[in-house]
């Protein structure tokens, strides 16, 4: 079939298309109604119908092929490498899942997980998918004030987590974090589950921390049985930045998502039972979730589990994964493409990648450069595929699975399947011709597998994604284009959300982190254009005492000063790339920040229209330091 027929079968008749695609899972109770849209814009998919996450992902494959790997733990980090059969995966997870019972977890309670890329991590989210716990994944390389924002909204009654992550070999301690989340949150986890790898001592809390290795030793046979799930109920939460300082939790289904996640890996990943799949992302982010852990076992796949640095301890490392595991899809972010164009090339060509059929690039924008250098390199088809948080799985890529259409350098391609995609004139709310820029929204339903709510907030999820146009549609908060031919070209976003390295990071919250420092009285936070990351944040602070800035030794103290409160707040991962310090800063009449004329200095452009302006001075203040 073409794409183009498949694509419009799924847009003329969606519940016939999705009761076709529901048949890829096993249900333990069929659904009465595939799709109810009678309260917009929530969508509910297969009402009725009893399933579970972890018994596709798991037990179902165990009959079938239970020796076969299911889960691949490598770590460059600990150098240690641990290959789990279904069946072996099905017993640790049940083990999990007693030992979370033994906690006082049960169907319904949240469980938060802050663990650096091993396989516990992955039991632990399979463990409460089996029992109906909604996981809620926290990454590993936020530090206490986002950890504690997340407890306080997802009330965790346990959190699993470990003394240490590590990164080039240099132990990152997960426990002090963590104590430290749980003294600054409201609410109180009940129990604290955490591994200990020995990267680290621990200090524990009597009464509220287990140790995860003696309590195993209890729950060696276990036998949990999977607790069905309405289609509906919520499989997790994932939170994710926005605009304001307070981040998002997305909520997903269960039913829906399995479908979801099933189809893409046929459509648009290609995969098939027995063989081995490779995200190099982390379980923090929703690539994590649909692509390194419930994708792919849902596909009857290994999964590949990797910690460790792309150039660690050569840059041959992720190929030398590919051919030992005869990986057949892989799944990156360009920013990992760049750092290892900088390696000498001989790295890649030293391994058998014959396996390998296609490689996936997610996150951020590819471009061409970049993507023109890996499909020569490693000879298999590079595609991009662009979605977020909210949706879970590709809104616009190229489902091979179904054509081979050709690609078009810098497009992700064009809409998936149930996704209708349209492009709106920003302030007309009109449709966008061939060519002509708009916002990327989605008129509803929305398909399977996307975002169920904001948890705990309806009326957050209606406000925040579907309020921003006369007609009721969901806004992706990317700015597009589409061509002639229906490709989509995505060009950044149209709110304060930064994407660092394909991780992203809402302005908003930076500057909350930088105007906590004593010596700052006010802050701007932009993304600005890097070559290596795609962007990085740079702050512009006004002090409450200029003398500390006064000469270029100030500068600089106070620049690490703010560094070391983000990293300390929100992790490394959120620390600006440079922090200047201004008198002031340039704001409308309405004293609004302008966010994107200061981002437009910083990148050599036009500032655009600044009749609102309250201080033009405020913009030379930007070039001066840019310069310094
Ligand atoms: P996240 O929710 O963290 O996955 O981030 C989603 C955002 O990343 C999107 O709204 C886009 O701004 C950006 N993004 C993701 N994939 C792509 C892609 N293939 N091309 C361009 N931008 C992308």
């Amino acid at each position: 079939m073409n794409f183009s027929d498949f694509y419009q079968q799924s847009i003329d008749d969606p519940q016939a298309f999705w009761d076709q695609e529901a048949k890829r899972i096993d249900w333990n109770e069929p659904y009465t109604q595939v799709l109810d849209h009678s309260k917009p814009p929530f969508a509910k998919w297969f009402v009725g119908g009893k399933t579970n996450l972890c018994h596709n992902a798991v037990d179902r494959w165990v009959a079938s092929q239970g020796d076969k790997p299911a889960l691949i733990a490598i770590s460059t980090e600990t150098d240690t490498e641990k290959v789990y059969s279904f069946k072996e995966l099905q017993a640790e997870v049940m083990r999990a899942a007693a030992m979370m019972q033994s906690l006082g977890v049960s169907k319904g309670d949240r469980v938060l997980i802050y663990m650096p890329m091993v396989a516990e991590a992955a039991f632990a989210m399979l463990a409460c998918a089996r029992i109906g716990a909604v996981h809620s994944v926290v990454f590993g390389g936020f530090a206490a004030n986002s950890l504690a924002t997340r407890i306080d909204d997802a009330k965790p009654v346990l959190i699993v987590s470990a003394d240490a992550g590590s990164r080039a070999g240099k132990a990152v301690a997960y426990k002090p974090l963590l104590d430290e989340a749980i003294k600054l949150a409201q609410h109180k986890p009940a129990h604290v589950l955490l591994v200990d790898r020995e990267l680290v001592p621990m200090s524990i809390v009597e009464g509220r921390d287990v140790a995860y290795a003696a309590l195993r030793e209890q729950h060696m046979h276990a036998e949990v049985p999977v607790t069905w799930l309405e289609s509906n109920e919520s499989s997790y939460i994932l939170y994710t930045s926005g605009t304001t300082g307070k981040p998002k939790g997305v909520q997903r289904d269960v039913g829906g998502y399995a479908v979801a996640l099933a189809a893409s890996m046929k459509h648009i990943f290609c995969g098939n039972p027995g063989e081995t799949y490779f995200s190099t992302s982390d379980i923090g982010w929703v690539v994590g979730h649909s692509y390194i852990v419930y994708g792919p076992l849902i596909a009857g796949m290994a999964t590949v589990m990797y910690e460790g640095l792309p150039i660690r301890p050569d840059a041959g490392i992720w190929w030398s994964i590919v051919e030992k595991y005869k990986v057949t899809r892989m799944f990156s972010a360009p920013t990992a493409v760049r750092v290892l164009k900088k390696q000498p090339p001989e790295f890649m060509k030293k391994y058998d990648l014959s396996s390998l059929k296609a490689l996936y690039l997610a996150g951020e924008p590819l471009d061409e450069t970049t993507s023109q250098w890996i499909a020569s390199e490693l000879g298999v088809p590079i595609v991009d595929n662009y979605w977020q948080t909210e949706t879970g799985w590709p809104i616009l890529s190229i489902a091979r699975g179904i054509e081979d259409k050709a690609t078009r350098l810098g497009s992700p391609g064009v809409p998936m399947y149930g996704y209708k995609v349209k492009l709106l004139n920003e302030s007309t709310g009109a449709e966008c011709g061939p060519n002509e820029k708009g916002v990327v929204v989605i008129e509803g339903p929305l398909p399977p597998g996307c975002m169920q709510t904001v948890y705990g907030d309806d009326e957050r999820f209606v406000k925040t994604y579907w309020s921003n146009f006369k007609e009721q549609v969901y806004s992706t908060f990317d700015w597009g284009i589409r061509d002639a031919d229906g490709y989509y070209f995505i060009l950044g976003r149209t709110d304060d959300v930064i994407n660092v390295a394909g991780h992203r990071l809402g302005t908003r919250e930076i500057e909350e982190s930088i105007s906590s420092h004593p010596n700052v009285s006010e802050v701007a936070v932009v993304g600005v254009e890097d070559k290596l990351k795609g962007q990085v944040a740079v702050a512009f602070a006004i002090p409450k005492n200029g003398d500390a800035v006064a000469t270029a030794e100030g500068r600089k103290a106070l620049e690490a000063e703010v560094m070391a409160v983000v990293d300390k707040q929100l992790g490394a991962v959120a620390r600006p790339a440079r922090v200047h310090f201004v008198s002031l800063l340039p704001k409308t009449r309405s004293g609004k920040l302008l966010r994107r004329s200061i981002q437009a200095i910083c990148e050599g452009r036009d500032p655009g229209d600044l009749t609102t302006i309250e201080d033009p001075a405020s913009l030379q203040q930007i070039r001066s330091v840019l310069t310094e």
